[in-house]
């Protein structure tokens, strides 16, 4: 606590509610709602307050905001919104490796200074070509070198405007050497440049597309102009040293999955989450092994754990980070059918009491239902929170809107829901929940729908990071580490809500109302 004069006063805390250790001292399960944290003494502007925070030991994002690897939550869409808003997406397993792979390598193209690996076709490649990577890629402005690869001469570019008059007959006929804007009239520029001369030059050409060429005429990258309007729209956009936005996916813990492992990381992935309901066993432990023996470069992500004799196991075998929740999330029935798993914020406590002393950071998984679930996992020692269905109903979660009774929705189901199971039973994202030797499968979640959110550059870049930040202000903490600092040292007090502290925290006593949020 602060006194008027904007100081820390150690010596001077009145000893009005609980320390955290106290909170937690007789061991309950304890959850969100179960407690509240005291205001504290405000100096500074919201707008001061950094949400920065570790993900994993060497990855630290701006914004502590994680989408869960479901497949109603995280593919490339939802992934690239999550990294540009200074988070990051994990995309699901609920697909064969090929689906995932790309899904990643979408993530891993969007946004980037220099293209060092750009879609390029040779000169006899036609339009039809040209078409099918628009429709797998999304983009269409590609060059084209003498064989279709990079580092080979460049010829010129082809984009959308030069072929959209073209009759869909025509297509396979038309090579794109017909049609694309020949190397003697495009702008390129060399590759001794900085990407700051680069983006000026396109500013000034007022092209789409800048092919970077070396003394020879290979073609070495390829700049965009959209990436110039992104870069400076998103500021806090969670990056690699290659400018590339992060990515992270879930794979399984079986021998198959180390196939797909290989194709995720050829593909650029940058954390891998091993996806077990229960991750303290000895598949995990060889998959984490596995992956620090053979990839070393790449973080992984394990769990889920809530108890701190499993998280100890993961560590020692060299977890970077570890992911704490198990059957608190909103569409899961594992507590109730396999009567395991543990109320969330005694989860988050315990494991990240426990973690703090090897350094590992914590993300608390399920049950993040609104902004003031999201600061007090913070501030239980989490360094991320993990969200499922608070994320499934916006535009760049996978899915199609529809209408029931007058709202519109979007589907949401738990990856142990029987649902996603049947949808790629053969495939190993079931396995978290069912193993190809059980006979019967014993559904662990439920299917179900959210209603519309929006974006999720307005809902997280804007509302829950705002709202976050409000509230450490409230609490009177300018950053996720003071947060941390604060309540160790028992400076953030908080207190048990009763059953009526909870009715009167809520809306009450009203005829009627409605709860718009943002
Ligand atoms: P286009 O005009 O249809 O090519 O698309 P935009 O220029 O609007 O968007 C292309 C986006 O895709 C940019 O953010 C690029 O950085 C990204 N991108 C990633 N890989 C590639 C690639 O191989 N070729 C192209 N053209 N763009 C890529
Ligand atoms: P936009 O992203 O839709 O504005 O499209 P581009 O700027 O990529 O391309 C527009 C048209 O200009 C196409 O017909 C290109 O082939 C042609 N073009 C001519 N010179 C250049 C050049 O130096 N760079 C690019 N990117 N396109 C050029
Ligand atoms: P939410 O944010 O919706 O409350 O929770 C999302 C989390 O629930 C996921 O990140 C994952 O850990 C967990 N989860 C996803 N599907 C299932 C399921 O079918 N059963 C259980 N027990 N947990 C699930």
């Amino acid at each position: 606590m602060q006194n008027g004069n904007g100081k820390r006063d150690h010596h001077n805390l009145l000893s009005d509610g609980l320390t955290q250790k106290q909170l937690f001292e007789n061991n309950d399960g304890i959850t969100y709602n179960d407690f509240i944290i005291l205001p504290g003494f405000i100096n500074f502007s919201s707008d001061n307050v950094s949400l920065q925070s570790k993900l994993t030991k060497t990855i630290t994002i701006k914004t502590p905001f994680i989408s869960s690897p479901m497949d109603t939550v995280t593919e490339s869409g939802m992934a690239i919104a999550m990294a540009l808003n200074g988070g990051i997406g994990i995309i699901h397993h609920n697909c064969s490796v090929e689906y995932q792979a790309s899904e990643v390598r979408r993530v891993k193209r969007y946004e980037q200074g220099f293209i060092t690996d750009p879609l390029i076709l040779a000169p006899n490649n036609t339009v039809a070509d040209v078409y099918a990577i628009k429709k797998l890629h999304g983009f269409s402005g590609i060059p084209v070198t003498e064989n279709g690869k990079i580092n080979s001469k460049l010829l010129g570019l082809i984009t959308f405007r030069d072929i959209d008059f073209l009759p869909k007959d025509q297509w396979s006929i038309y090579p794109v050497s017909q049609l694309m804007t020949p190397i003697e009239e495009l702008v390129t520029a060399n590759n001794d440049l900085t990407l700051k001369d680069a983006y000026h030059i396109l500013q000034r050409s007022k092209k789409g597309k800048l092919p970077i060429i070396d003394c020879n005429g290979d073609l070495v990258s390829l700049i965009a102009r959209t990436d110039l309007e992104k870069n400076r729209d998103y500021p806090l956009a969670s990056k690699d040293n290659r400018r590339q936005l992060l990515c992270g996916a879930a794979i399984g813990t079986r021998k198959e999955d180390e196939k797909r492992l290989e194709a995720l990381v050829q593909v650029g992935v940058d954390v891998i989450v091993l996806d077990s309901s229960q991750g303290n066993s000895i598949y995990q432990i060889n998959m984490i092994k596995h992956i620090k023996n053979l990839y070393p470069h790449i973080q992984v992500i394990g769990g889920n754990v809530v108890t701190q004799t499993q998280a100890k196991n993961l560590i020692e075998a060299g977890a970077d980070a570890l992911r704490v929740g198990m059957g608190s999330g909103s569409i899961c029935i594992t507590q109730e059918v396999m009567a395991v798993g543990r109320a969330q914020a005694t989860a988050v406590y315990k494991v990240a009491e426990y973690a703090r002393q090897f350094d590992v950071p914590v993300i608390a998984d399920g049950g993040i239902s609104c902004v003031g679930h999201i600061v007090k996992a913070l501030t239980l020692g989490a360094n991320c929170v993990m969200m499922g269905s608070l994320l499934a109903g916006t535009q760049e979660a996978p899915g199609e809107y529809y209408y029931q009774d007058g709202v519109r929705l979007k589907k949401y189901r738990g990856m142990g829901s029987l649902d996603a199971m049947n949808a790629c039973q053969e495939l190993s994202a079931a396995s978290r929940y069912y193993s190809e030797g059980d006979h019967v499968k014993v559904a662990q979640g439920v299917a179900g729908s959210v209603v519309d959110k929006g974006s999720v550059h307005r809902f997280i870049g804007g509302y829950l990071y705002t709202g976050v930040q409000k509230s450490f202000q409230d609490i009177g903490c300018q950053s996720v580490k003071q947060l941390h600092d604060d309540s160790q040292e028992g400076i953030i007090r908080v207190e048990k809500r009763t059953a009526s502290a909870q009715l009167e925290g809520g809306v009450h006593n009203l005829h009627s109302y409605e709860k718009k949020l943002f």
